[in-house]
């Protein structure tokens, strides 16, 4: 079933995923997801947001069961980050429908909008935006690399931006919400197990630095004349390494912009966002105080997202029935998701996990193997038969 999504978005160079959300790679697996939903005889609906739900029942009248996950990719992401669950989704589906199973509860198959944040820099916008934990002031501003804003972009796709925000009637449909995901680091080979279930995820938030100095020559400047972003810029970078051993968290500058980018020119301005999580909240927070205080640019936060620890009725249930005859392990993670909005929402949400052999994510070496990709899809569909019962 990952197959015909193999090609879509794929940079023969790097030999990853570039996704983003709303671009033609983007629209076509949204045309995929349909072919799905209608293929199984699923009532098809796309909310205000752009996220989209097949369902199997009707759930107008009793909240669903929910599972699905997205199907966007960071820029040269890997195959499995979103569609394993997309994908696991529809195969657990079939599998109840081979079970002969009749929910006692309408089941939905999601996908949402633009969880990687990789064209806005805010992740989980569908779900935020679903939620209301983003207001559409505030999205549909947010611009991408070429300056166009998402208003502009869900226009030329044949949205309404006027649309988008905050939709009970949708969330009221999900009733339980289960997100399968392959996991982002090695707990599962720690454990020899093939799939587990998430306890909590890490607070973690995006800061953007702005570094301004003045561009000149390379050349004919001498050194005392300078004033080069590229030197406070780099300071930061090592300081973070250095505060966030100190704090017990973990910071990243994956992203920068050096503007105007010449290799002989001093820059006039160079921007660097960073990554911060960590198990407490209080030492993310200090670790960017502290980065921010030092380093001679201006901060701004683009998003922060505050722990979520899934509900320990649900985790217990699903590590119960997911695991076999030994309950599955229960794993932090570093990660966010739309799981993780949902159950800020107040939604009952929860994750399952599936083995990565190298624990490598976010990159074309992301991987997991076909026969733990199986084991979680029979996991998946023993939750959803227990959930609907
Ligand atoms: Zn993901």
């Amino acid at each position: 079933m990952l197959e015909p999504l193999a090609h879509i978005g794929r940079d023969p160079r790097s030999g990853g995923y570039v996704r983003d959300a709303w671009s033609a790679a983007d629209m076509e697996l949204r045309g995929w997801f349909a072919g799905e939903a209608a293929r199984r005889g699923l009532d098809l609906r796309e909310d205000r947001n752009g996220n989209l739900w097949a369902w199997w029942g009707d759930p107008s009248r009793r909240p669903g069961v929910v599972t699905g996950s997205h199907l966007d990719s960071v820029r040269h992401g890997g195959a499995y980050d979103g569609p394993l669950g997309v994908v696991s989704a529809f195969a657990a589906l079939d599998l109840l429908r081979e079970r002969q199973v009749t929910p006692g509860r309408p089941i939905g198959v999601a996908c949402f909008t633009d969880e990687e944040g990789a064209r806005f820099g805010v992740p989980c916008m569908g779900s935020r935006l679903l939620t209301g934990a983003l207001t559409p002031e505030r999205a549909l501003a947010l611009t991408d690399d070429d300056g166009d804003t998402l208003a502009d972009v869900m226009t030329r796709a044949g949205r309404k931006p006027a649309d988008v925000g905050h939709d009970a009637e949708t969330l009221a449909t999900v009733g339980t919400f289960v997100e399968l995901h392959v996991e982002q680091g090695r707990g599962l080979v720690h454990e020899g197990r093939p799939v587990g279930v998430a306890s909590a995820i890490w607070p973690h938030g995006r800061w953007r630095f702005d570094f301004h100095g003045r561009a000149d020559h390379a050349g004919t400047t001498r050194l005392a004349d300078r004033d080069d972003p590229m030197l406070p810029f780099a300071r930061l970078v090592l300081a973070a390494r250095e505060a966030a051993e100190r704090h017990d968290v973990v910071a990243t500058v994956g992203k920068t912009r050096v503007s105007p980018g010449n290799a002989n020119a001093v820059p006039g301005l160079v921007t660097a966002w960073l990554d911060a999580r960590g198990p407490a909240e209080p030492a993310v927070r200090a670790l960017v105080e502290e980065l921010s205080a030092a380093a001679g640019a201006d901060v701004r936060e683009e998003s922060w997202t505050p722990e979520v620890a899934f509900g320990a009725a649900l985790r217990d249930r699903l590590a119960r029935v997911a695991g076999g005859d030994t309950p599955a392990p229960i794993l932090p993670t570093g990660a966010g998701h739309d799981a993780g909005i949902l159950a800020t929402a107040g939604v009952p949400s929860a994750m399952l996990f599936v083995r990565n052999p190298t624990g490598v994510s976010h990159s074309p070496e992301e991987h997991a193997d076909q026969a733990d990709c199986h084991a979680g899809v029979v996991a998946l569909a023993d939750v959803l038969e227990d959930l609907c019962r």
